[in-house]
């Protein structure tokens, strides 16, 4: 059946992007594929192609916290985008295109800050426009950084946090991006912790344990928030392991998505213990569950012991 808006139906077909010829998608938005940009160092780090996405910090802030970066563990900046080379271009901007797709060598390139267009729309259309091969540093904002200190209201922080949050997220879900900087957040290493933390979250760079949870409803048979927190107190120091906490058998483990292990109600009070999709014992009393959840882990070769340091981690 046809569109009544024929012009909207084209903008969702084209993921927002009008369908003139500058803006012609090289990739396609509706099957994830990471965008294949070619491979290039900076700052001693690889980044584009399939590598590791990389967190990129400024740096007046890497200057602010230089004496413990050494200490900061999976929270470290890999570069600043002031040494990195970067190109930044207006993405409607057809001669500066041109000419950055005309560059023998591949070369890093992102958003031009200031310019008048959304985040989320600018880096598509930057994505859409640029040779694949050029690797895309992605930014949680155009605006100008700020340049005062971390003094802002906890308003203001959870708003930096949704709105990196939902344009990083967006993009790195698109396929696009091989390196970030979040800005809104104007606390050094806050702002690094929300980097590594969407980065988790979009599953592009897991450097924690990742946990799915249902949102619980009527029909959840534990006290979710409680065994959640003692699932992640017994178990965030596995990094890289997924562990489903779903409250229910109904619809529990469809759920699940990917979870290597799965914590399902089975009925009031009883546990079911799943190695992906397949539930593997049955009725467990609660008050045993997560030791034996822990238990299933190990004999599945995915335990290890956690470092002193672990339950000190920010989350
Ligand atoms: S998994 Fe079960 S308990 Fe959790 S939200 Fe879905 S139906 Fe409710």
């Amino acid at each position: 059946m046809g569109c009544a808006y024929p012009e909207l139906a084209a903008r969702r077909r084209d993921h927002g992007l009008r369908r003139d010829a500058a803006a012609t998608a090289t990739y396609d938005p509706f099957t994830y594929q990471r965008r294949k940009s070619s491979v290039i160092s900076v700052m001693g780090h690889e980044l584009g192609g399939e590598r590791t996405v990389r967190v990129f910090t400024t740096q007046d802030r890497w200057n602010a916290i230089a004496h413990k970066i050494a200490a900061m563990g999976e929270f470290k900046p890999e570069a600043t985008i002031e040494q990195s080379g970067v190109c930044q271009l207006d993405p409607r901007d057809a001669t500066a295109i041109a000419r950055i797709n005309a560059a023998a060598e591949p070369q890093l390139i992102t958003v031009a800050d200031g310019i008048a267009m959304e985040v989320i729309h600018a880096f598509r259309l930057l994505a859409a426009s640029a040779d694949p091969r050029h690797p895309i540093l992605l930014k949680d904002t155009l605006l100008p950084p700020p340049t005062h200190a971390a003094t802002g209201t906890a308003e203001e922080a959870l708003q930096a946090t949704l709105s990196a949050a939902c344009n990083l997220g967006s993009l790195l879900c698109d396929g696009i991006g091989d390196a970030i900087l979040v800005r809104g957040e104007p606390a050094p290493g806050s702002s690094l912790r929300l980097a590594y933390n969407i980065l988790q979250a979009a599953g592009t760079r897991i450097f924690k344990t990742d946990y799915v949870a249902c949102p619980s409803c009527g029909r959840t048979l534990f006290n979710l928030q409680d065994t959640t927190q003692k699932i992640r107190a017994a178990t965030g120091h596995l990094k890289g392991v997924r562990i489903a906490v779903m409250g229910c058998i109904v619809n529990g483990p469809g759920e699940m998505a990917d979870a290597d292990f799965g914590y399902v109600g089975g009925a009031p009070g009883k546990i079911n213990l799943y190695v992906g999709k397949t539930p593997v014992q049955f009725n467990i009393p609660e008050s045993d569950a997560v030791a034996r959840l822990t238990d299933l882990i190990r004999d599945h070769g995915k335990w290890i012991e956690a470092p002193a340091t672990a339950a000190t981690q920010p989350i």
